[in-house]
């Protein structure tokens, strides 16, 4: 039986349009491979309309508003998610084949993001700053940035658009949107349902497309102040490169490769329990994932048999069902690029504990979890990020190689450490150099924990309390005093 497409369209100054060009594309569900939703292909000339509407809204409405009118709206965004979380859910499994119920959990999470930063709108606060020549007074406001261009990716859309969206607007910046081809429909949905819980026109607009052109529209437009970017490394540092070209602000969350350092007293079970959450849950496809694993000599054995041992008993199948553990990867390019690395390292005489190719039961995009044993930090496995289920586990004999391996690459979103000695524990999470550590856990974040990436994994951090920085200019006043002239040609 054929179910008939879903469509949707574009969402500009409060409105569904259609593309200027009048294109659709579609968008195919991995699971089923059918084209489940029909959508509008916006390109430049509809990135100019929705920044030019959320130009006129950030000098309009939304402009005037104060933070406390701000706070009240994503209050009723915030709950607005939560009464349409499983219709959100289920649009954003049936793009990307990622779980029900991870998908559910994220929207069911997401409304905490709207209601935290509602609390921080109305405290967006300057400072009175003590003079240094009496004649003045000087104070600082914080004011919002101004119109916002964010592009996410595929792997959890109304996520990764959260962390741009909730403070920006706390903020006072309105936004134009632009989500992965791969992943678009739960967006353009999630601006109609904010829009009816009252965020104003032209405030939040999506522009879907098929081509790249339109996220380099959006990347490099004059009309946009900042660009808050989530993806590849790769295509972040374009994106920065044509944001840099209007000398635009930008912050980056890009890819990671991120270490999990298990030492020999850890709990094993635990530590194995959190390196499947760490690479096998949402199929890999997590920027945090915790793809190498990097274990102590003396334990590598027992752990990696218990990691391949819950691995071979991942639930594979259909993402809508309760019992499925894992579903397919998301799209055929990203399912390519994982059978590559696997090639790759079985070319490069890696040897697999567990998994190592296609799922032989169900095929279509279906990749087993797959745990290579056998290599050396020089293993293209271990240094490039796969994006999929695959750990790549090696070995050390002392903490200072542990961290020395755990270093060892351009990223640093996140890496974890297994232990249960507690000074370790705190020492080997103050040299990790990364955005996000976890002790004996993994895969945790929340909306008043800073997240983000040192050195290849991005620039600048998402929630938290500074995100609020991240989305305000800082603006200083001097007061004149005295009511007196001075000096034309002296510093004042
Ligand atoms: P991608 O970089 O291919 O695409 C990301 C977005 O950028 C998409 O919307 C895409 O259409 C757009 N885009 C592509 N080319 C562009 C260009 N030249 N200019 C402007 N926009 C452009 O990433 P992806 O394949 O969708 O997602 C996977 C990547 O995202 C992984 O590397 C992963 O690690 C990363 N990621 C990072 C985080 C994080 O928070 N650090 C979270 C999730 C995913």
């Amino acid at each position: 039986m054929t179910t008939a497409q879903e469509e949707f369209g574009l969402f500009i100054d409060g409105r569904s349009v259609g593309a200027r060009s009048g294109r659709t594309f579609e968008s195919q569900n991995p699971y089923t491979g059918d084209a489940w939703a029909r959508l509008a292909d916006g390109g430049p000339e509809d990135v100019d309309d929705a920044v030019a509407s959320a130009r006129a809204a950030f000098d309009g409405e939304w402009g005037a508003m104060t933070g406390f009118a701000r706070s009240a709206i994503l209050r009723r965004c915030g709950d607005a998610i939560a009464a349409n979380a499983e219709r959100l859910a289920r649009l954003e499994v049936n793009d990307s084949g990622k779980l029900l119920r991870e998908m559910l959990g994220q929207l069911h999470a997401l409304p905490q993001w709207y209601h935290y930063f509602a609390g921080l709108a109305d405290k967006i606060e300057g400072r009175t700053v003590p003079p240094v020549n009496p004649n003045y007074f000087g104070y600082t406001v914080r004011e919002p940035v101004g119109v916002v261009g964010a592009i996410t990716p595929w792997n959890s859309p109304l996520l990764l658009l959260t962390f741009k969206l909730a403070p920006a607007l706390a903020a006072g910046c309105t936004l134009v949107a632009k989500p992965s081809e791969h992943s678009p429909a739960s967006t353009v949905a999630f601006a109609e349902i904010l829009h009816e819980a009252g965020l104003p026109a032209g405030v939040l607009n999506v522009v879907t497309g098929w081509d790249r052109a339109t996220g380099e529209a959006l990347s490099g437009h004059t009309g946009v102040d900042k660009v808050a970017f989530t993806g590849s490394t790769a295509t972040g540092a374009r994106v920065a490169q044509a944001a840099g070209a209007n000398v635009n602000r930008v912050t980056l969350e890009l890819g990671g490769k991120s270490p999990q350092i298990v030492f020999p007293d850890a709990d094993l079970d635990a530590a194995a329990n959190g390196l499947v959450a760490g690479v096998f849950a949402a199929t890999g496809q997590t920027c945090m994932a915790g793809s190498r694993l990097l274990v102590h000599a003396d334990v590598h054995d027992a752990l990696v048999e218990k990691v391949a041992q819950r691995a071979r008993a991942i639930v594979l199948g259909d993402p809508t069902e309760a019992a499925t553990e894992m579903g397919p990867v998301a799209n055929r390019p990203q399912y390519e690029k994982v059978m590559g690395f696997l090639r790759g390292a079985a070319d490069e005489g890696a040897t697999f504990a567990c998994g190592g190719g296609p799922d032989p039961e169900r095929g279509g995009l279906f990749v087993q979890p797959t745990v290579v044993t056998g290599v050396t930090p020089e293993h293209t496995v271990v240094r490039d990020e796969v994006f999929g289920p695959v750990l790549a586990a090696y070995t050390f004999t002392d903490e200072d190689e542990a961290l020395k391996l755990a270093n060892d690459t351009p990223y640093g979103l996140a890496g974890a450490v297994w232990t249960k000695d507690v000074h370790r524990a705190h020492r080997v999470a103050a040299k990790l150099r990364a955005g996000t550590v976890w002790i004996n856990a993994y895969r945790v974040i929340a909306p008043n924990m800073p997240f983000g990436g040192f050195g290849a994994s991005g620039i600048g951090r998402e929630n938290g309390v500074d995100a609020i920085n991240e989305y305000t200019e800082n603006k200083s006043v001097f007061v004149e005093l005295t009511g007196g002239t001075r000096d034309p040609f002296q510093l004042g």
